[in-house]
């Protein structure tokens, strides 16, 4: 180890700044967050730098710098780009054993500043010895990325429950096994989605009676049309941390592969007609394993709010009291229309999307057809292959235009999409003459004359006019 990471306590304190420029500032910055007095000195400092520093407590010296300068501060950063006016703060400092740092220049550095993921009261530092500061951004990116940014705020409920916790639990062990299960459980989730009074009150709860295991949860996570990088942060970390794991078809290979490797799959089918599970014997077995202690994983194809009857599955836990969260997905509708170059509203074609059930309950009867048809609005039917001839013909039966472009998209977003063009009136005719895949998603609409134009965007994809 080259270097120990320590973290410095600046609140307060001066630190000295050689130099007035950009790079300057950018420390300046950086100085100002972590509370310290900022003393900057150079012949030429610009305006924000100065506001900066005045704001800090400190003062600008509009002068050369001179060893006078470093007296009383605890660091000093020299951000010039003179060579040798920074070996000279460098030296100075080294005399006086003052930590230094020269930007860029390591050689120079007593101390040498890392990339920096800031979840504070968490805090992160990532250093390559200033071997490779790209590397280490790359890294700081990847972790920016993994830990959500409110972690900071699980860091502030640690804290304000420590004194307590300490003296209920005296034994470390236990108090150790006790901020495990609360930093990994319900409290850790309320506390990232928001709900920090809910958070607290459970904490509160756990003290008044403390548990062995903690209450299960639920996650009902949309995971997104079929491409795995389409999926959220939020869908990926609460993949990785279930124990549980409830799918369904539309679910893809690649997607489920990034679920936490020992959790338990439950397949849980849901075709037309030939559903695996009913509705509400899924229900309860959400139910039913959260009540086990289990975090449960509910991964849900598109977006689960939308023609997921997602709503139905969180109604009984709501009843049960079972802690659970929703996140959102990217809906087939999104998904399938940016992949197939087809804005879904464009100034031009369209002023409003209209998202549609293609499952008519009872035959043709039970759509508001004659709000379908203005030439104006985009419409996007899920579910809408089966009932594909009908949905064209009553839609022309009740006036809307049969020249108007209609696309049928096959397993969008995913390396099989296929994108079928044709007319209102030649599309059912049309996918008739080819073996199409499930999943399908229709959309009518003047838009779908732009795919033409903007489908370059995925050119690898399959097209048939
Ligand atoms: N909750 C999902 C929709 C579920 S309904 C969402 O928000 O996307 C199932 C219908 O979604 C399918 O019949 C199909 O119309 C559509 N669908 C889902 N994924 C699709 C995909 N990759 N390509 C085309 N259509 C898709």
């Amino acid at each position: 180890m080259d270097y120990l990471p320590l973290f410095f306590d600046l609140r307060g304190k001066p630190v000295l700044l050689v130099g007035g420029g950009s790079i300057a500032l950018r420390k300046a910055r950086l100085l100002s967050k972590a509370n310290a007095v900022i003393r900057v000195v150079a012949p030429d400092i610009g305006k924000e730098l100065e506001t900066l520093a005045v704001a800090s407590g400190g003062n600008v010296l509009r002068e050369s710098y001179s060893d006078v300068h470093l007296d009383q501060v605890v660091l000093v950063i020299s951000a010039t780009d003179n060579t040798s006016i920074n070996r000279q703060v460098a030296e100075d400092c080294h005399a006086r054993r003052l930590p230094v740092n020269v930007v860029d220049t390591p050689e120079l550095c007593s101390v040498i500043m890392p990339a920096i993921v800031d979840r504070s009261p968490l805090m992160i530092g990532i250093s390559s010895g200033g071997e490779a500061p790209v590397l280490a951004r790359m890294v700081r990116a990847q972790i920016e990325s993994a830990i959500p940014g409110a972690y900071g705020r699980l860091a502030d409920l640690a804290s304000r429950f420590r004194e307590r916790v300490k003296s209920h639990f005296p034994d470390g062990e236990s108090r150790r096994r006790f901020w495990e299960r609360v930093l990994n459980g319900p409290a850790k989730e309320m506390t990232l989605a928001g709900d920090l009074p809910g958070a607290a009150a459970y904490l509160e709860d756990q003290l008044a009676s403390p548990q062995e295991h903690s209450t299960g949860e639920v996650y009902l996570v949309g995971a997104g049309p079929g491409d795995p990088d389409l999926l959220t942060f939020k869908a990926l970390r609460l993949m990785q941390q279930a124990e549980v794991v409830l799918y369904d078809r539309l679910v893809s290979e690649p997607i489920l592969d990034l679920v936490r490797r020992d959790a338990e799959r439950i397949y849980v089918g849901k075709q037309r007609a030939a559903h695996t599970l009913q509705q509400t014997e899924i229900n309860q077995l959400l139910l039913d394993y959260a009540l086990q202690g289990k975090r449960v994983l509910r991964l849900k194809g598109g977006d689960p709010f939308i023609f997921g009857r997602g709503g139905e599955e969180i109604e009984l836990l709501a009843q049960h009291k079972v802690p659970f969260q929703v996140v959102p997905g990217i809906t087939a509708a999104s998904g399938c229309a940016c992949y197939a170059g087809i804005p879904l509203t464009h100034r031009d074609y369209a002023q409003s999307v209209r998202f549609v059930t293609g499952h008519l309950k009872n035959g043709t009867s039970d759509l508001s057809w004659d709000e379908l048809i203005g030439s104006d609005q985009t419409l996007v039917f899920y579910m809408g292959l089966a009932s594909l001839t009908e949905i064209c013909r009553e839609l022309i039966a009740h006036g809307k235009d049969p020249a108007t472009p209609a696309a049928l998209i096959e397993q969008g977003t995913t390396p099989r999409q296929q994108v079928h063009i044709a007319t209102l009136a030649d599309l059912p005719a049309r996918v008739a003459e080819r073996e199409v895949h499930a999943p399908t998603l229709l959309i009518i609409g003047g838009v779908v004359s732009l795919h033409e134009k903007l489908r370059w965007f995925s050119p690898d994809r399959g097209d048939t006019q």
